[in-house]
Order: C-alpha cells, then structure tokens, then sequence
C-alpha cells in the first residue's frame, strides 16, 4: 500500500504491486508474466469507524505459460470480479447471522443480492470443510423481498442451526437443486424435514426423500391460521354490516 486519501465518499487506500514477485495468474494461481495493466479499480472494503473504505488498485494481466492464455492476475483480497472485498464479505455474512438480510443491507448501504452471495459464499466456504453425510434432520424456508416478487430457499442443519444450501427462487425445482447437490446417500440418511406449508416444497420432499417425516412448521401452520381467523372475521363484520343495512 502506498498512500491513503480523504475522498469524497470515504477513504481511498492506494495499493501497488510488490515488484520483488512475479504476478501470479488469476485462475491457476501459478506465477506468471507480465502482459498489460488494466484500468483502475475500486473495492469496498470494510468499513472504518463507519466511513467507507475504497482500495484502488490497477489489475495487471498475465500471460500464464500453464493456462495457455492471458488472464487477469490473481488478487488476494477479492475473489472473482466482485467489487466487495473478501473481508468486507466475511463481514457481510457473520451480521447476516444476528439480522435480517435487508437490515445487513440497509445498514452496509449495498444490496440485498450482496448480502445473499456473501451468505452464500460463506456457506460454500464452511460446508468444503464439513461432512455432511451426519445430516439427519433439516428444515426448509422462504425468504422474499421487493415485496414477494424475488424469493430465496434455504435449507438448514436443524441440529447444528446452521444454512447448509441457499438457492434462487422457491419452485419445486429451486429445492430440487438441494436434493441434487446434496446427492442421493446424504439425502437417504434424512429422516425429518420440516418446512413451510408450500405445496412445491412439500411434493420435492415427498419425491426425492420418501423416508423423511415432513412436518409442517408450527409458526407458519399459526399463520395460516391466524389468517383464516382474520378472513371469518371479516366475513362476520360485513354480514353484521349487510344485516344491519337491511334492518
Ligand atoms: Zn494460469
């Protein structure tokens, strides 16, 4: 790092290549030579005392004897062409934890779909070095946003209350590509699954784990309920309303 400046939306952290290394290629990892500097580039990275932090940084491009090709070089602090820092996302998904996925979002100023791959790679990070094959009982959930237009399904370790698998939309098969990625012999040794009254979820659980008790969660039987309460009780007050005009 060089220098670092005031800006106008925060601190700019001013990185440079250490010359003493060769670059190394960004998909391989093996050091490789020079080829070009591409444009300057700005990641969000963690915030200080909440004043927003930029590392600036000019990417080089290798030409990688082992890739047989030229790509960028590998940079330790980002992964993929994400803007977000890799700490900043660590950071992303550990609020995920204690608030709402919309709150972490409101509160870093950046999007929900930011927040979801964050949880999404530190999920991908834990479950490489977990077994999964001591996975008896799970639990499947929906999480929406812009007002129920955008959907997310979520399957838990309901043992460990850990998200095992987080996937786009909420068909049958958004929980289709669970069972998929979770394969045949981990998902034999599910014995209960509890979900949300769904029909979607509840046919995908009946077809690719047969054996599994599929109990229906409690919180959202309520809801039903509630709701069902809620429309008698509408019906009630119009009927009262239709009696007493005709009164
Ligand atoms: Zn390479």
């Amino acid at each position: 790092m060089i220098s670092v400046e005031k800006v106008t939306d925060g601190l700019e952290a001013k990185l440079m290549p250490d010359r003493r290394f060769a670059p190394r290629c960004g998909v391989c990892g093996e050091p490789a030579a020079y080829r070009d500097t591409r444009p300057l580039r700005r990641f969000r990275h963690v915030p200080l005392w909440g004043i927003a932090v930029w590392l600036i940084y000019r990417p080089r491009r290798v030409a990688c004897g082992r890739c047989g090709s030229v790509h960028a070089e590998a940079m330790p602090w980002v992964s993929g062409k994400r803007r977000f820092t890799r700490a900043l996302m660590v950071i992303l998904a550990t609020w995920a934890r204690i608030l709402t996925w919309q709150q972490v979002a409101t509160l870093f100023g950046c999007a929900w779909s930011t927040v979801a791959a964050a949880v999404g790679e530190a999920v991908a990070h834990g479950l490489a070095r977990r077994d999964l094959s001591g996975i008896t009982h799970s639990g499947i959930d929906e999480i929406s946003r812009q007002r129920g237009h955008v959907y997310v399904t979520n399957v838990y370790d309901l043992k460990d209350h850990r998200l095992l698998w987080s996937g786009e939309g909420r068909a049958r098969k958004s929980l289709a590509a669970f069972f998929d990625w979770f394969g045949e012999e981990c998902t034999a040794r599910i014995e209960g699954v509890c979900s949300d009254m769904w029909q979607p979820y509840i046919d995908t659980v009946k077809e690719r784990a047969p054996q599994a008790v599929l109990v229906l969660d409690k919180f959202h039987i309520v809801q039903h309920l509630m709701r069902a309460v809620d429309q008698v009780r509408r019906e009630e007050i119009r009927e009262k309303a239709r009696n007493i005009r005709s009164s």
